[in-house]
């Protein structure tokens, strides 16, 4: 039996077999010259990369054949048969190699920057598109060249606890998640996106557990627990024990937090918040009621085009859009513009490795950049909001030029759909997400052009103490409970409430019960957060009184260290909750 410890992601005990996953992101391709008269051995192995590439797809296509439904996925199959046989393909990569003398994998590479060069430059959509088809090709070639061994998250017949480096937030989007019952990340922290998916899935998970996992083979027994963080390689019989009771307990209790669902959120003193949901996908809003959801805070929009890897069109998001509204009926629902970049790529449309991608080309900044997508965004947004009751925002804003920029493209979408004769709501709710000190230190210019805030934590957090929000080794330094922190927030929610606006709390920190007293104190007016949290805040809430609250927040801002705020957060906790009082009676 061996113990290693990480960082607890997403709650929930499992014990199962792990499956190692290697994913090779081939970030570099190594580039060096070859000898004229290694040429012909180069060309072989290209050859001989090519006749496994189209080995490996024919097996696929086998295994697709007897399903009607997969005719979609044998079409893109058989494309890229086509384009390994091609001669035409080919023989580019030959001159190219012959002309440059340099290393078959740097000239694939080439190769393909270069046709899709011409794909884009062609002007014509649906060449454009098929961008990304030459990217798999030419990946599938690569693959074989460098020996890299990829499994694909889809196929397993059995559970398994998935234990690898690191999960691409798409990688989550697109996994086999009924067989997927747990995973042991190497990197990672609690409010990356990956994160933030594995928790709206209910998969316990662990990250940051470092090198540690490379002890770990396929079919070894695990126990993982996704609360307190551990990994156990090997559980003895009284550990096995342990975990199935502490599967039984975890049942039970949210069994009986369910039961709060149809109690309002409100302090014993009567002071009244609402509380709602984070979602990533569509299919989502279908299960909030059973957690008391009072609308939607947050949709990440992005995740629709994560999902499929492109850009997707104005129908398709208006369709997506609609789904959420109706399954919400009247309840407020807010749809959040694209927040790519950073964690979040989309490689038809971003390309290039960014020295900074959390400080470059992400949310608002690459909209901006992209008018025309970014309008089928906002026409869909608009069409949509006449099935139901839509507020949208705008992440990453990081002062007023950029939300008057938004304010002109928006409408201009309007007069667009004016012109196509298309339904839409002239008066949607703006709100502006706050998330970068800036936007923070100028909320009250900012109030002129919004109608709400929504305050990002993760990333408010990430920008205000210089912590990259995915990195395990900076991990410890991403304290909410941080004065600066408390500072800020109680900056932007007064002048929030000094301008008539109201505050949201969307970060992870809105679903952290510890922080609810604090909250409450510092004036926030909704939370919204991983749907299967609420019932756990909403039983805080109601344990709770404004006036005490408010208290805590003062002394708490008072405070020299996060660590004097946790102390006072346990303290409320202690002398208020009635696991905090047994505690302290035993
Ligand atoms: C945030 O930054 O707190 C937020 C809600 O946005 P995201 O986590 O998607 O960056
Ligand atoms: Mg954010």
């Amino acid at each position: 039996m061996k113990k290693i410890i990480g960082i607890p992601v997403s709650p929930g005990v499992i014990v199962g077999k792990a499956f190692r996953y290697m994913e090779n992101a081939m970030n570099e391709i190594l580039h060096y010259a070859i000898p004229k008269d290694l040429l012909e051995a180069e060309w072989k192995r290209f050859l001989h990369a090519q006749a496994e590439a189209v080995e490996e797809i024919q097996v696929l296509q086998e295994q697709l054949a007897p399903e009607q439904s997969q005719k979609e996925q044998l079409d893109i199959l058989r494309a890229h048969r086509m384009m390994l046989e091609d001669p035409d393909f080919q023989e580019e990569i030959k001159t190219n190699l012959e002309e440059n003398l340099q290393n078959i994998e740097w000239i694939i590479q080439e190769v393909s920057i270069g046709m899709k060069d011409r794909l884009r430059a062609s002007g014509n959509a649906f060449l454009q598109e098929r961008a990304a088809d030459i990217d798999d090709v030419c990946n599938r070639l690569l693959y074989k060249l460098l020996k890299v061994k990829r499994f694909p998250l889809k196929n397993f017949d059995s559970d398994v606890i998935l234990v690898c480096p690191d999960l691409l937030p798409s990688d989550v989007l697109t996994m086999h998640r009924a067989r997927i019952k747990g995973i042991a990340l190497e990197e990672g922290s609690r409010t990356s996106h990956t994160a933030i998916l594995v928790r709206a899935f209910a998969i316990p998970t662990v990250a940051g557990l470092s090198q540690n996992t490379r002890d770990l083979k396929n079919g070894d027994l695990l126990a993982l627990n996704g609360d307190s963080g551990e990994v156990i390689l090997d559980p003895d019989p009284a550990i096995l024990a342990q975990y199935q009771r502490a599967q039984e307990h975890y049942h039970r209790h949210y069994t009986q937090l369910k039961s709060l669902r149809e109690l309002p959120a409100e302090t014993k003193d009567g002071y009244r918040v609402a509380l709602k949901a984070n979602i990533e996908i569509p299919e989502e809003a279908a299960q909030l009621a059973q957690y008391g959801a009072e609308g939607i805070g947050l949709y990440r929009s992005e995740f629709l085009f994560l999902a499929s890897g492109q850009f997707t069109g104005e129908e398709e998001q208006y369709q997506a859009y609609t789904q959420v509204l109706q399954n919400m009926g009247n309840l407020p629902v807010t749809i959040r513009t694209l927040d790519i970049g950073g964690d979040k790529l989309l490689p038809e449309l971003m390309e290039k490795n960014e020295k900074n991608p959390l400080l470059g080309w992400r949310a608002i900044r690459f909209s901006l950049s992209h008018p025309d997508l970014f309008k089928k965004q906002l026409r869909a947004l608009l069409r949509a909001g006449a099935q139901g009751n839509l507020r949208i925002m705008f992440p990453m804003i990081s002062g007023i030029e950029e939300l008057e920029h938004v304010g002109a493209l928006l409408e201009e979408a309007k007069t667009e759909c004016r012109r196509k004769g298309q339904t839409f709501t002239e008066h949607l709710p703006i709100g502006t997400m706050i998330e970068i000190p800036s936007a923070g230190l100028t909320a009250d210019i900012l109030a002129e052009k919004s109608d709400f805030f929504s305050i990002g934590t993760n990333d408010l957090i990430q920008y205000t103490l210089a912590v990259d929000r995915g990195n395990e080794k900076v991990g410890y330094l991403a304290q909410p409970f941080h004065p600066a922190v408390l500072r800020l927030l109680k900056q932007i929610i007064d002048t929030a409430h000094s301008k008539g606006l109201s505050a949201t709390l969307c970060g992870e920190l809105a679903g952290d019960s510890a922080a609810t007293p604090l909250l409450l104190g510092l004036g926030v007016d909704e939370f919204s957060m991983t749907a299967r949290s609420i019932p756990q805040v909403k039983r805080v809430i109601r344990e709770a009184d404004i006036t005490t609250c408010r208290s805590l927040t003062q002394e708490a801002l008072q405070c020299r260290s996060y660590k004097d705020v946790a102390r006072l957060a346990q303290a409320w906790t202690a002398a208020h909750l009635p696991e905090g009082k047994q505690e302290k009676n035993a």
